[in-house]
């Protein structure tokens, strides 16, 4: 007899788009001429930057070509783009981080899930709360928590972002073992100072546990005391994976291009309690189940490194930051506290009700859909996320209808 993974049967239904889908058909059906505006949505919504497209046309061009064709390369990517996110993401700022540190990948999403492969069935785990629910599923399939009760897993540890705490959650009072943190964050859009990041590596350190960074944003941040890497952070290398991604920052969510960086001397510990190094035995899980992004792709990801690319993705990034600046702007002006939308491009807004009840307000009355934050976890409960990527007519519009909808 055939079994399952009985740990699937765990997974809580996450509801969320498709409930949010059920309620905005619902709701066209009901007004066929509205024109209903999307601000729910985690994906960017503008093309390419020129030197990408660039690049991935002459790559392409190399690829039909007996001559300049290329078959299997690298799993970890080719050294070119190792060493352009070695020197522009992390050299630049001041945190070392060598060439073969880095894996290329492609999708944040898939390294955030499979990196949990390399740790043991029973370590204790701190999750945030809100989360990226890929961090808390892909450990439920893995078998290291308990059932689905009252808006948790038994088992997890969950870091509250709170208001009280300006959305950046304390140091577990208990051991834990794995920590993720995600800074600029999704969904709150807070980011996280230099000191309050030293804190978790410190806490790290001393405790023997490891820190996965999820800087998909990184890229957003304005703020220039603000740290990208939390290898900017004395110490991080040993206690520090960090995964980044050209999908929000460079327009990549359809083309897919991502990188983890795995430090040299970055440790977790066996059986016996002896530390071993993490970089071979991601090298080797990488270098079994992939095998390599493509050429043309890998070539386009280069190109954000190259002088028109970095002015090209900055004002792709200037144009959502200012949808931003405007939603925080106009939502706070009519009387709803905010964070985020300063160096991210998310706003985590405070409902004043159940953020449910919220959503359907907005939906109703303005035709805006945004994302109700119990989506994304109980401390999401009072709150939604709207999201900039959109084009900047449309966030107009959808602030005009919802100033008009909340102030009447
Ligand atoms: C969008 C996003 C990613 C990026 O995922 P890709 O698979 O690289 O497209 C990673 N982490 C968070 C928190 C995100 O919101």
């Amino acid at each position: 007899m055939i079994k399952i993974n009985q740990n699937y049967l765990k997974l809580n239904a996450s509801y969320l788009f498709s409930e949010i889908a059920k309620r905005v058909n619902a709701f066209i059906e009901a007004n066929p001429d509205s024109a209903v505006i999307k601000l729910g949505i985690g994906d960017v919504t503008k093309a390419l930057p020129t030197a990408c497209i660039k690049a991935f046309h002459e790559a392409i061009d190399e690829m039909g070509d007996d001559a300049t064709f290329k078959g299997y390369g690298p799993e970890q990517g080719y050294p070119f783009l190792r060493s352009a996110i070695a020197e522009n993401d992390f050299q630049a700022r001041d945190a070392a981080v060598d060439p073969d540190e880095i894996f290329v990948s492609d999708g944040a999403k898939c390294d955030t899930g499979n990196i949990q492969e390399l740790f043991a069935p029973d370590i204790r785990i701190a999750v945030p709360d809100p989360v990226y629910p890929v961090y808390v599923d892909t450990n439920v399939m893995a078998g290291r928590t308990g059932g689905f009760a009252n808006g948790r897993y038994e088992g997890l540890i969950y870091l509250e972002s709170t208001k009280e705490n300006g959305f950046i959650p304390e140091l577990p009072k208990e051991k834990v073992d794995l920590i993720y943190l995600c800074f600029p964050n999704n969904p709150t859009g807070a980011t996280a100072t230099k000191d309050e990041l030293a804190e978790w590596v410190h806490y790290a350190r001393d405790n023997k546990a490891l820190i996965l960074f999820d800087a998909a944003y990184a890229e957003f941040i304005r703020d220039d005391n603000l740290p990208k890497s939390i290898y900017e952070i004395e110490g991080a290398k040993e206690v520090a994976i960090e995964f980044r991604s050209f999908s929000k920052t460079a327009g990549f969510t359809g083309t897919r291009c991502a990188y983890t960086v795995v430090p040299h001397n970055c440790r977790a510990y066996d059986a016996d309690g002896e530390a071993r190094l993490l970089h071979p035995l991601w090298n080797r899980r990488h270098s079994t189940k992939f095998n390599g992004v493509s050429y043309p792709v890998q070539r386009a990801a280069e190109a954000v490194y190259s002088q028109e690319g970095k002015a090209q993705t900055r004002a792709l990034i200037d144009y959502y930051m200012n949808n931003a600046a405007l939603i925080r702007k106009t939502m706070t002006s009519i009387g709803y506290n905010c964070v985020g939308g300063d160096n991210s491009p998310y706003i985590w807004i405070e409902a004043g009700s159940d953020s449910w009840a919220f959503f359907d307000r907005l939906l109703n009355e303005a035709g805006v859909v945004c994302t109700p934050g119990a989506g994304f976890g109980s401390c999401g409960a009072g709150y939604i996320r709207i999201s900039a990527f959109n084009s900047h007519e449309n966030v107009q519009e959808a602030l005009e209808r919802i100033t008009k909808a909340l102030t009447k």
